[in-house]
């Protein structure tokens, strides 16, 4: 577990400026979901704080470690990826185990991982297929398969529903908070679906255009949303 600090962050691709000055704190713990509109900023965040993108100014910090300039497998971060990034060559059993391989994982710590990480997301049966022989919902499972199995402090999520179906994306949705619920990890969560977002967060960060508009728990941003965009965006009548 861990807390995540963004401190006045500033990112531009060439001369498009995506995040101005951007400041956070994530609790210990904390399920935290981003919700904005789509190009408002939320990938390149999360890529960010998974070490996946440089940035112009300010600072992010992991706990009490600030990591600008660490790279990705120096974090102790998982991301999952809303296109799951599975190797289609792959067994389930591999693409869960290839992380911890590369870190040189001893092979007995690498299996017990993989059995924990499939009791909890009842995927056992599948570890010997390959993805092509998956649905899309047990795909989705493998790809948290495979950042639980790093063990991480904190999990970052990108849209991670945004592939499935209706049905699919319910089931998916409660698992994740199961999930949360049992790991107890540090959780940021984006997506630009307000659903997602009151129902599983504790707390939400509204963005726009790349700047926070509002942060609150669920309730408090529909009882009292500070803006139009805020209250058009959640659906409360403010
Ligand atoms: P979101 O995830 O909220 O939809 P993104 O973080 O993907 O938003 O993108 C924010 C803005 O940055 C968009 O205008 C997008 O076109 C731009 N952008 C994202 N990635 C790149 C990149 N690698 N190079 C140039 N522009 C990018
Ligand atoms: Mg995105």
């Amino acid at each position: 577990m861990s807390t995540v600090h963004v401190r006045n962050v500033k990112k531009s691709y060439s001369d498009l400026t995506v995040i101005e000055d951007l400041s956070f704190d994530i609790r210990d713990g904390e399920f935290m979901v981003f919700v904005g509109p789509s190009g408002c900023g939320k990938s390149t965040l999360l890529r960010m704080i998974a070490g996946l993108e440089s940035f112009q100014g300010g600072e992010v910090a992991i706990g009490e470690r600030v990591v600008n300039g660490v790279p990705a497998r120096d974090r102790n971060i998982a991301m999952v990826f809303q296109d799951y990034a599975l190797y289609p060559h792959m067994t389930i059993r591999d693409n869960m185990s290839f992380g911890l391989k590369m870190r040189k994982t001893p092979r007995p710590e690498i299996e017990r991982r993989v059995a924990a990480a499939a009791e909890i997301l009842q995927i056992g049966h599948l570890l010997e297929r390959k993805p092509r022989a998956l649905s899309g919902g047990q795909r989705q499972r493998v790809a948290m398969g495979r950042a639980i199995v790093r063990e991480p402090d904190v999990f970052l999520f990108d849209e991670p529903l945004s592939n499935l179906d209706a049905k699919l994306r319910v089931e998916v949705r409660t698992e994740i908070k199961r999930l949360h619920a049992r790991l107890g990890a540090t959780m940021i969560y984006v997506t630009h679906d307000q659903v997602e977002a009151m129902t599983m967060a504790d707390r939400i960060v509204v963005l726009k255009g790349g700047a926070v508009e509002q942060i609150g728990t669920p309730q408090e941003l529909y009882r009292e949303p500070r803006t139009r965009f805020v209250a058009g965006f959640i659906g409360s009548p403010g």
